[in-house]
């Protein structure tokens, strides 16, 4: 038993439900703070509890530069090794490596690339990509895949497709023959060194006895819809217990990446999660929760927080504007978060202008409670039967 997942109300094409994973349950649709390196930018694992983060994502191709994988899995996996006892997804290092441009080179084994730390050269393969994400051990793993960028002609969106769906085969191949080397069994005489405060003191454990991770299948095809349900349909036949879309996000307009996505959503099976790789705004993860997503994330809420662009029910507040400065006024008066219950709109303003470490703490608890609390409001409607919107 490595996931379930069971739809609980449906309204139109939304729908709520029930994602068990090795370590712990996700309510759906659900949003994705990103951790890149072992963290989530700014803030602490406890308050990641309190803000009610069920389930967080890690970047394999930060990881395995930066601790490296031996490290991780010698900590006992990622979950011990960064004291996070809920669920973790992994991306596979393709789209990390889809950005480094000039410094990678494509062909049919793999992506040959140059570390953006230190200029190194490694060598990533469907294989590579599975060995590194099964050392790592989160919960959920992806596919390797190749993002084709945009614009592309539709030769070249095809010819990266095709590449796509055979690397998906290679990726689950691998992963079957390996799915036991998760290190989550073999960490008992690794000292445990304090319980996390919500009583999950099964700190790196699964939840039940041989649990193995879950490998998802990526569907890509760039921005042509036939290629999209072709690169479904065959992403399915290979089978895999949830499909992502991937490939968005690399600079198309925002009404094509909708078209996309509701377009390929249709191929996709109901009754397994679906997963929207990378995006977006609070109004776009309204927007694809109402079409049928299951599952996103986005780096968004937390780097806009570093930049003091704060999210909240009133619209967008760059906190560095001068007309903050003698703001005696909450962020958000709509926001229950610790930031807004707490400080004034003068005071985050002040720590932002003055360079203060803790602006960047403070700005990227709130934007994450906002995006978190939007998503627990939109499961809240969708169980209502009652539309939600901005
Ligand atoms: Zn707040």
């Amino acid at each position: 038993m490595s996931l379930q997942f069971q739809i609980e109300a449906t309204r139109g094409k939304a729908r709520t439900g029930l994602l068990l994973t090795p370590h712990g349950e996700i309510e759906t649709p659900i949003f994705m703070p990103v951790g890149t390196l072992a963290s989530v930018k700014g803030v602490s694992q406890d308050i990641l509890e309190d803000l009610g983060a069920q389930i967080i994502l890690g970047n394999t191709y930060h990881l395995y530069l930066r601790p490296g994988v031996d490290t991780v899995r010698r900590m006992g996996g990622l979950h011990r090794f960064m004291s996070w006892p809920r669920a973790i997804l992994t991306d596979s290092g393709g789209f990390q490596v889809f950005s480094l441009n000039e410094l990678r080179k494509v062909n049919e084994e793999g992506v040959t690339f140059r570390s953006h730390l230190d200029g190194s050269s490694h060598f990533f393969s469907p294989e590579s990509s599975m060995e590194a994400q099964i050392g790592i051990g989160a919960d959920i793993i992806m596919a390797f895949d190749e993002c084709t960028e945009f614009p592309a002609d539709r030769a070249r969106m095809k010819s990266s497709m095709e590449m796509t769906a055979r690397w998906a085969a290679r990726s689950k191949k691998y992963f079957e023959e390996h799915k036991h080397e998760v290190p989550w069994h073999t960490q008992r005489e690794i000292p445990t060194l304090a319980s996390p405060k919500s009583g999950e003191s099964r700190m790196g454990h699964p939840l039940f006895p041989n649990a193995t991770q879950s490998l998802f299948g990526i569907v890509q095809g760039g921005m042509d819809r036939d290629l999209r349900k072709e690169s479904a349909e065959r992403t399915i036949e290979i089978g895999f217990p949830g499909y992502a879309i991937g490939g968005l996000s690399v600079g198309e307009p925002r009404d094509l990446t909708r078209e996309i996505i509701e377009s390929t959503l249709e191929h996709l099976p109901t009754d397994k999660p679906r997963y929207v790789m990378g995006v977006g705004t609070p109004e776009e993860i309204v927007e694809y929760a109402n079409l049928g997503v299951d599952m996103m994330d986005c780096v968004l809420p937390t780097r806009a927080a570093r930049h003091g662009l704060l999210f909240t029910s009133e619209g967008k507040v760059s906190i560095k504007q001068a007309r903050y400065t003698q703001d005696a006024g909450p962020l958000d008066p709509k926001c229950g978060c610790r930031v807004c219950q707490r400080y004034s709109r003068a005071y985050l303003r002040h720590l932002y202008a003055s360079n203060e470490v803790l602006a960047q703490v403070l700005n990227t608890i709130h934007n994450l409670s906002f995006y978190l609390d939007t998503m627990r409001r939109v499961r809240h409607s969708i169980r209502l039967g009652e539309e939600f919107g901005f």
